[in-house]
């Protein structure tokens, strides 16, 4: 039963310190880090976390070492490997201990014991659904909009960065956490390509930060599904038949406007994942290393990355050049600002 595993308001009441889904939201976790001990564990082990910077012409990457991500970055998620694990998204198999909220009676707000940011939720749906976005945007933009005052929300195509690309899921994680929150502005100034300048829709193409992407910003809804969606069917044209066009994306509110920020990708994993001995860094891309901070599980990694090799792992996941240069010019073409 579903209700076993929602939070009571007597439970989360002592946590609380606003009245809206995101102070829940918020509350949730506090609650879940009081009496989950895998959680508080998780938590606490990101004060021994390390980070690296590095520079680059307007904008930053950050190295995150993170020894608790080891299970997802190095996530098995062939078929085989999917079928015969069970599955860890589903509400039945949620540890005892483990309680979440229900948003629009088919998806649950989880704390993740296994966190990336200070405060790290998966929101997967109540039913064990595969991993697509096509059908799901429509709320993936509502859950952004009511977290939107603490967090920036995430969805992972099946096969770049999903760890359960069997069951229907989102995250959230802390505003300004990935350095694209703070940098978009003036990325989008300085290097964006405007594709449409609407009232009320702007969509821009972004060349020049190691990794391409296309954002939608409009204060209505349907103006970014529609937008949307002519993106998805454009990304279906080069993408392999029958799935869906391998994206990250980020969606960040702010004063009642969306800021969608679509990240095509080309490969899973790249070429250094596979590689043998020295060569080999374990690192698995998903949507927050697009936004900027890049997860390494292993120190041996986090100590020996270079500039160059950063640059590299981004050319090898992004979309090529001249698929992007058609995405350009199709959108364009296709999206009207009415
Ligand atoms: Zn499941």
């Amino acid at each position: 039963m579903i209700e076993d595993k929602l939070i009571t308001d007597t439970d989360l009441d002592p946590f609380l310190s606003g009245e809206d889904l995101a102070d829940k939201t918020k509350a949730l976790l506090l609650q879940q880090k009081a009496v989950w001990p895998l959680c508080s564990k998780g938590y606490n082990s990101l004060d021994g976390v390390e980070v690296r910077n590095f520079e680059f012409d307007g904008f930053n990457i950050k190295v995150q070492f993170n020894p608790g991500r080891i299970v997802s970055s190095a996530a098995k998620v062939d078929d085989k490997s999917i079928k015969e694990r069970k599955c860890f998204l589903c509400f039945n198999h949620l540890p005892e201990e483990q309680k979440g909220i229900l948003y629009k009676n088919n998806y649950l707000i989880l704390c993740n014991p296994f966190p990336i940011f200070n405060e790290h939720f998966t929101l997967p749906n109540v039913e064990h659904l595969p991993q697509l976005i096509d059908d799901s945007f429509s709320v993936f933009l509502d859950f952004s909009r009511d977290l939107g005052k603490y967090y920036t929300i995430f969805y992972n195509g099946p096969k770049c960065g999903a760890s359960a690309p069997d069951h229907l899921h989102f995250q959230a994680g802390n505003k300004f956490f990935m350095p694209i929150d703070s940098e978009y502005d003036n990325v989008v100034s300085t290097l964006g390509l405007p594709l449409i300048e609407g009232k009320n829709l702007r969509v821009s193409a972004v060349d020049g930060y190691l990794r391409k992407f296309i954002s939608i910003e409009s204060e209505n809804k349907y103006k970014i599904i529609k937008a949307f969606d002519v993106l998805y069917s454009i990304l279906e044209k080069i993408s392999s038949k029958g799935e869906e066009p391998m994206m990250n994306i980020l969606s960040f509110y702010e004063n009642n406007k969306w800021r969608v920020v679509i990240f095509p990708r080309s490969r899973h994993r790249p070429s250094y994942y596979f590689a043998e001995g020295d060569e080999n860094i374990l690192l698995s891309p998903a949507g927050v290393d697009m936004g900027g901070t890049l997860i390494t599980p292993l120190e041996k990694d986090f100590n020996k990355i270079t500039k160059e090799q950063v640059i590299d792992i981004f050319r090898q996941v992004t979309l090529s050049t001249e698929f992007f240069e058609y995405l350009k010019k199709s959108l364009k073409e296709e999206i009207t600002s009415t």
